[in-house]
């Protein structure tokens, strides 16, 4: 994969978790390389804001506060983008929450309920949503944000190393669902990133020592290439690396 910022003129790419952390530096760093942006998440200042940069830049964005519970709203949105554009050339899948860092003994039900509805049901339904304008763009990509806690047995993760691991082998079959096509599906892994949600994880880090959201979306930014060749892999941004589900170690 080349690893140059790819031009993305033309190309309509959904962002979602797009008001702050790394979803908010991949969709500015999108708009940047000319895609138009569409900006989902529910905080609506954060969206705002994200607007003001892309539009200071020259660039163009839709802002779609949205929450990725609301299934008949995922819904919706397939529609209203097949209405205006008729196809979406990128999605990335990005929202995502945390829920508690416990063991998994004392994890309550609603949280659990929460990660796995957020992280695994919302990215499905959006999945299911844009999956037929996506099969109509020319060069379609889907990159999905995961998580090395998907990989490796991290002690008090379990919801969140759960729902990621699930969702990482639904886009491995989506990917194998659409490997003769046009359409490029891989999953990422950021790697530890300065983030809110990072924060949150490991309050005694100092987040001095972590790369910014905005390093990270550089190097996801390639991956949304209409030169992209791979299909159903893992990028390991940390290692910049793609890996083979066959061999991931
Ligand atoms: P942040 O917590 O900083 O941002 C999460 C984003 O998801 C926000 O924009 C938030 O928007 C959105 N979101 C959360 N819940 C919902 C919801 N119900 N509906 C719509 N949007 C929602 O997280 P990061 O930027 O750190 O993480 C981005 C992705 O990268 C996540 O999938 C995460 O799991 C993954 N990741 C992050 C790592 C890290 O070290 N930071 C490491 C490995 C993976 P809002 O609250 O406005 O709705």
């Amino acid at each position: 994969m080349t690893t140059e910022t790819p031009d993305l003129s033309n190309r309509v790419a959904l962002v979602t978790g797009a008001s702050r952390g790394i979803g908010y530096q991949i969709a500015k760093h999108m708009a940047a390389a000319g895609a138009h942006v569409i900006a989902v998440a529910r905080t609506v200042g954060g969206l705002e804001d994200l607007d003001d940069e892309i539009k200071a830049a020259g660039g163009q964005a839709t802002l779609v506060p949205l929450d990725l519970t609301d299934m008949d709203g995922i819904d919706r949105l397939g529609g209203a983008i097949n209405d205006r554009w008729g196809k979406l050339d990128i999605l990335v899948a990005n929202a995502g929450v945390l829920g508690v860092i416990s063991p998994i003994g004392h994890v309550e039900a609603k949280v659990f309920d929460k990660v796995m509805a957020v992280n695994v049901t919302g990215t499905w339904r959006l999945i299911r949503s844009v999956d037929p304008l996506l099969r109509k763009s020319d060069a379609g990509r889907a990159i999905v944000l995961s998580s090395g806690a998907a990989h490796s047995a991290r002690a008090f993760w379990g919801p969140y190393a759960a729902s990621k691991a699930a969702v990482e082998t639904l886009v491995r079959s989506w990917s194998d669902e659409t490997r003769n096509m046009p359409l490029r599906v891989n999953n990422v892994d950021p790697g530890a990133t300065r983030t809110a949600m990072r924060a949150q994880a490991v309050p005694g880090e100092n987040p001095d020592t972590l790369p910014t959201p905005a390093e990270v979306a550089r190097k996801i930014l390639p991956l949304a290439s209409p030169a992209l060749r791979e299909t159903g892999m893992l990028f390991q941004v940390r290692q910049d690396r793609f890996v083979s589900y066959r061999d991931p170690k």
